[in-house]
């Protein structure tokens, strides 16, 4: 506290407040998982904001170059209301999902990134300042079947790295045992596999890791309950999305018919998406993800509003070190925060890399960082050997 008064005394006070103006605004995208698109907001005054979009973010360029006449000269530092004016201009573009609001979302976390640097805070000062020093991660394991020679030693490694909690992939629209491609109704055989993997995995972990396992919002309310109700025995810290997410009646017909936890809401954008999610309790748990719902201080929105029918947040999170700490900046704030997924387990020496910071971990957990903005820098010669080819570049 004696830091931000500090601040707001000699950085912010209406007579010192930073006068910047948006100059120029540029992006790339990267090959990790999915293609995540990096956007960087630049000031007239030498300073940038660095955001970052998800993997829904094919065509998140374009976009962004759309909102550059609407940008450019504006103070970086109105963030809500630049948002809120970007927002309401796409209303018959498409502003209220999708492609619009994950670019908007990039865009947006560049602006925190910023104004954090311009007034010398970390960005969860911004947001209200922090609940917790560091965050509980959850690793998106790679592996659940018995039949992966890989499997024990993939394992190991997770627990070895500290990780308090795994989430498992069960829905396989590959497996020999479905008789149709297209019907997502699963039969016996292969609702016992997908039981099985929660079973080996439960027996491969210690017994204070957590288990969610994800169904992808694939099948039917039939298969769901079915699910729901054979995995209740492994107290699962959640089901993920076991019908899609968009018939919020479906969701809480299964969430009726079982004592297993559901989470849903990786593909649920704004407010305005989670509104009926909790008004109709359909979930137990939400996950928006931070880097296409809508931004930074959208993700704290929909935190407050779900607080109010005290369900907790555990946000979806497939993004780089940068994105990931962005959201950590968020989950320290609000008092709702459950724990924040991670998906490189295969991609370690890339993850350790990325920013100039290095490994960002702590035995399976992420301390938040005090530094400006978002509080980590790009490290260029590590991303550009994974730059997509043909996309622009920063320099
Ligand atoms: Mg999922």
């Amino acid at each position: 506290m004696p830091g931000l008064s500090h601040a707001l005394q000699t950085a912010v006070s209406p007579y010192r407040r930073p006068k910047l103006k948006i100059k120029e605004i540029k992006w790339t995208y990267v090959r990790t998982h999915g293609n995540p698109c990096h956007v960087r907001i630049y000031s007239d005054q030498g300073i940038y904001g660095q955001g970052e979009c998800t993997d829904s973010a094919q065509g998140a360029g374009a976009i962004i170059d759309s909102f550059k006449r609407t940008l450019y000269g504006q103070d970086p530092l109105n963030v809500d209301a630049l948002w809120e004016r970007m927002r309401t201009m796409g209303i018959f573009a498409g502003a209220q999902s999708g492609q619009f609001v994950t670019a908007l979302s990039g865009l947006e976390i560049a602006l925190w990134d910023l104004t954090g640097k311009a007034v010398g805070l970390p960005v969860y000062q911004l947001l209200g300042g922090k609940m917790r020093d560091k965050i509980r991660v959850y690793c998106d394991s790679a592996t659940e079947s018995r039949t992966d020679p890989r499997a024990k030693e993939t394992i190991q490694k997770i627990v070895d790295l500290g990780f308090t909690a795994v989430k498992i992939d069960i829905d396989n629209g590959l497996d020999p045992a479905r008789f149709d491609r297209v019907n997502w109704t699963a039969n016996n055989v292969e609702i016992e596999h997908m039981v099985d993997k929660a079973a080996f995995m439960r027996e491969m972990l210690p017994k204070n890791v957590d288990l969610a396992v994800d169904m992808h919002g694939r099948y039917d309310v039939g298969t769901a309950k079915r699910v729901a109700k054979e995995l209740e025995p492994f107290k699962l810290m959640w089901l993920e999305e076991p019908v899609p997410a968009e018939n919020v009646d479906a969701m809480r017909d299964v969430r009726e018919s079982t004592h297993t936890p559901i989470c849903c809401g990786e593909n649920v954008f704004l407010r305005h998406g989670f509104r009926p999610l909790l008004e109709k309790r359909a979930v137990d748990i939400i996950m928006p993800d931070i880097q296409k719902v809508g931004g930074l201080l959208e993700a704290r929105k929909i935190a407050d509003m779900a607080h109010a029918y005290y369900v907790p947040m555990a946000p979806h999170c497939v993004v780089s070190p940068i994105g990931t700490m962005a959201s950590c900046h968020v989950c320290a704030a609000i008092p709702n925060f459950l724990v924040l997924e991670w998906h490189w387990i295969q991609n370690l020496a890339l993850w350790k890399d990325f920013v100039k910071e290095g490994d960002i971990f702590e035995k399976g957990w992420i301390p938040v960082t005090d530094r400006p903005g978002i509080g980590l820098e790009m490290n260029e010669e590590a991303v550009r050997k994974v730059q997509m080819p043909n996309t622009p570049w920063f320099s």
